[in-house]
């Protein structure tokens, strides 16, 4: 029998797609089994640590799994060929005790969704309050009619699922059997031939104690080799049914409750899901936490913590509202990736924020420069307070970064992990690994934004200059005053953000950002300096740091080679990228990146680009460059990019933009838009990619809306694709609120909160007041004033 009637659903939108009547919501009106794991994706629920996908509660899926931002099992790296400073292990996200299943057994009869029949289905993802609505009616194949509705959220600030299920009998009359389950988890998903979804490894999670008593059970369990602890348990509340006695199994723990229906009942059962997690013997601290976080919610009940929850979204939104008149949706888009994206950073100051989020395992649940280069930008403008917990997770994972220095011969500073969970590296593969050197700078650029938005002293002081000061030296260890290349100071042997060259010396993007980094880190000190003067001189003590390095600092900045071919004019990606051939076939099969297809070395020997690299510096540093010059190098590159990196359509769209590409600027952005929307890489079932979804919004509010900061200045030049009516967006910016709007008419700023503020509409200065808007002229589509 056919899962799917779509008979029943006349009116069903396609999948995936908002409905357009309110844009405020993610609505699927049919379930289908050949998206179902894509579907876990998109309806995947997280707070920063854990993250819940998306399945039905009562259908079983090997894909519907939750995570932990910091539960993971570490796996030995075998090398045939071991050289030193190879990563030695690689640490994987593994799946948490699974805590949303509640199987249905009519009459003593097991019910298994996939053999019946859907009447009706809805599921629906309410972006403002962050809630996973859904209402459905199956028939069994015995004929018997029940509508299953259930609500969940995962909550904002504690790592609590809460689900309200409720089955109601249309015509059945016999016994209802909910079963109550917490399943024992802790695997991962193989790699096969795809590098870019998990590895096949050993260990896992080993269940040390069961407990359970007719309402509530406790799981704990320990990873085998990365040594953590996690206590998973459970608590209900019931309504219209009888608990039974809970049973316990080999992998789970299943609390019966039962009820004798009648055509036209209706039973609930809200289920409280709570995890701990922390090093091994910690389980009392475990234990207490979750009691405490069950009880309340046992005695606050689903509605209550519900209300508290959407509160609490409400005031993100507060800061963060976007809305774009438009006949494609683009409002609900935007919000539904901004939604995911604020639901995965991470806000606890302890875990990182994976490629994936917490929506899935692709990539091993890996932190990448991603997470600053993309998705801190965004909180730093909607909810700062996110962006400091995400930079404080690299402070605590510095040492990590000064160990990964000494294992790649480094005698000071720290280097920054390319792909991590714990801090070390874990990348088997040091050429498009530990060679990605930018990263150094990449947190650098998200530590100067923050501060430039925030001026957070307090942060600069216990975390920030830190950073900035260990990892500005690896440039100078790496890079030297080159007399061949009139003095310049040159960086060799790194990989930049192509992933398609590698091992490279002068690559423009690294060298364009470790100029950028070099200059904040001494600006840092004198800022320091001025702040607190005693906690300069200590932390000066402490890193042995002085007055002669931050000198050098300054002169490695101001020489730092930034090449220019002379023929073509354009910024040259390194020193031999340009004298390569170009790649012989086509550079997009749909579906087919060339990594899959090609040895990396192929793929190096050729003038060819995965995603933006030049292109990149050009967005984010390109401020004082040359203007024609950057429009010639964008076409330059724009033409041999394939794009495999979905990190690579958002900045394209922002910098064809200011090249005066409007048509392309508008095509990249809905590339980026619709990433996991659409499944535009096919790839989505393994989770959502975030760095392209903040790239979204980074199109709408650096793209079109032209923010930029120079000189820690707040800079508009807004302009209006084509098709659309108008845009708005809401902003924080050091301790103010704002908003920006957009129309064919102009562009109207408005401070919402907070003191005066002075910023610029293109080259001309603005001060904006509380309750005056300023009203100006839209900036042409080439960006003059940028
Ligand atoms: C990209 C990297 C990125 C990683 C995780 C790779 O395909 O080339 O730049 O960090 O994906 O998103």
């Amino acid at each position: 029998m056919p899962i799917l009637d779509a008979s029943d659903t006349a009116d069903a939108l396609p999948a995936s797609r908002p409905d357009d009547g309110d844009r405020w919501q993610y609505r699927q009106r049919v379930f289908d089994p050949a998206t179902a794991a894509r579907d876990e994706t998109l309806f995947a629920l997280a707070n920063g640590a854990l993250g819940v996908r998306g399945g039905l509660e009562e259908m079983a899926s090997d894909t519907d799994r939750s995570f932990h931002a910091g539960l993971f099992e570490r796996h030995r790296i075998d090398y045939h060929e071991r050289f030193t400073g190879f990563a030695r292990a690689t640490d994987t996200r593994i799946a948490l005790a699974e805590g949303k299943r509640i199987r249905i057994a009519l009459d003593g009869e097991p019910l298994d969704p996939s053999q019946c029949r859907w009447l009706d289905f809805e599921r629906r993802l309410d972006l403002r309050n962050g809630v996973l609505y859904r209402r459905s009616r199956l028939r069994t194949p015995a004929g018997a009619t029940l509508s299953i509705d259930s609500e969940r959220f995962v909550g904002l600030d504690e790592d609590l699922l809460a689900i309200r299920f409720e089955v109601t009998s249309e015509d059945f009359a016999g016994v209802l059997t909910l079963e109550s389950r917490l399943e024992s988890g802790g695997d991962f998903v193989a790699q096969g031939d795809d590098p870019r979804i998990g590895i096949s490894g050993s260990g896992g999670l080993e269940t040390l104690e069961w407990e359970a008593d007719a309402e509530t059970a406790r799981l704990l369990q320990y990873t085998l080799h990365s040594r953590l602890a996690v206590e998973a348990a459970q608590a209900h509340l019931a309504t219209g049914l009888h608990a039974t006695t809970p049973r316990i199994e080999d992998d789970a723990v299943a609390h019966g409750f039962t009820a004798t229906l009648r055509p036209g009942d209706r039973v609930r059962l809200e289920k409280f899901v709570s995890y701990a997690v922390g090093a091994e013997g910690d389980d009392p601290q475990l234990t207490s936490r979750n009691r405490e976080r069950l009880s309340r919610a046992q005695e606050l009940g689903y509605s209550a913590l519900e209300r508290l929850h959407a509160d609490a979204m409400a005031e993100y939104w507060r800061g963060a509202d976007i809305e774009v008149d438009d006949d494609d949706d683009t409002a609900a888009a935007l919000r539904f990736n901004l939604f995911h994206l604020m639901r995965s950073a991470s806000r606890n100051g302890i875990d990182g924020t994976a490629a994936k989020g917490l929506t899935g395992e692709g990539y091993e649940g890996h932190c990448f420069w991603d997470t600053e280069i993309f998705a801190l930008p965004v909180m730093v403008f909607t909810a700062p307070e996110i962006a400091r917990a995400m930079l404080m997770y690299r402070h605590r994972t510095l040492d990590a970064a000064r160990a990964h220095a000494r294992e790649l011969n480094h005698p000071a500073g720290a280097l920054y992990a390319w792909r991590t969970i714990a801090g070390d590296e874990c990348s088997a593969h040091y050429p498009t690994g530990s060679a990605a050197y930018h990263i150094n700078a990449d947190i650098a650029y998200a530590i100067g934004l923050y501060l430039d938005a925030t001026g957070d002293l307090a942060f600069l002081r216990d975390a920030g200059a830190e950073i900035l000061f260990e990892t500005a030296r690896i440039w100078m260890q790496i890079g030297h005053s080159d007399p061949l290349r009139g003095d310049a100071f040159s960086i060799h042997g790194v990989t930049g953000p192509d992933e398609y060259t590698a091992l490279v010396d002068n690559n423009f993007y690294t060298n364009r950002m470790a100029q950028r980094h070099l200059q904040r880190a001494a600006d840092a000190w004198r800022q320091l300096g001025d702040s607190d003067a005693q906690a300069r001189a200590s932390l000066a003590s402490r890193l042995r740091l002085g007055e002669d390095e931050i000198d050098g600092w300054q002169r490695a900045a101001a020489a730092m080679r930034l090449a220019v071919d002379p023929a073509l004019d354009i910024y040259a990606q390194d020193d031999t990228f340009l004298h390569k051939p170009h790649w012989p076939g086509p550079l997009h099969v749909p579906g087919r990146p060339l990594l899959l297809d090609h040895h990396p070395m192929t793929l190096y020997r050729h003038q060819l680009c995965k995603q933006a690299d030049v292109v990149m510096a050009l967005m984010l540093a390109g401020d004082g460059l040359d203007r024609e010059r950057k429009r010639r190098s964008f076409d330059y590159y724009e033409a041999i990019t394939t794009h495999d990196s979905t990190l690579s359509a958002a900045v394209h769209g922002i910098v064809a933009g200011e090249s005066g590409h409007a048509d392309k600027a508008l095509h990249y952005f809905r590339q980026a838009l619709r990433v996991d929307l659409d499944d535009l890489h096919g790839n989505t079932a393994h989770g959502v990619h975030m760095a392209a979804m903040a790239g979204s919004w980074l199109g709408l509010v650096w793209g079109f809306g032209g923010l930029r900061v120079v000189d820690g200045e707040l800079r508009f030049a807004p302009t209006l694709p084509a098709p659309w009516r108008s845009y708005a967006f809401g902003l924080r910016w050091r301790g103010r609120r704002l908003r920006v709007e957009v129309e064919v008419g102009g562009v109207r700023y408005l401070l919402l909160e907070g003191e005066p503020l002075c910023i610029r509409h293109g080259v001309d200065a603005l001060a904006l007041v509380c309750d005056h808007p300023q009203q100006c002229a839209l900036i042409r589509g080439d960006a003059d004033a940028r």
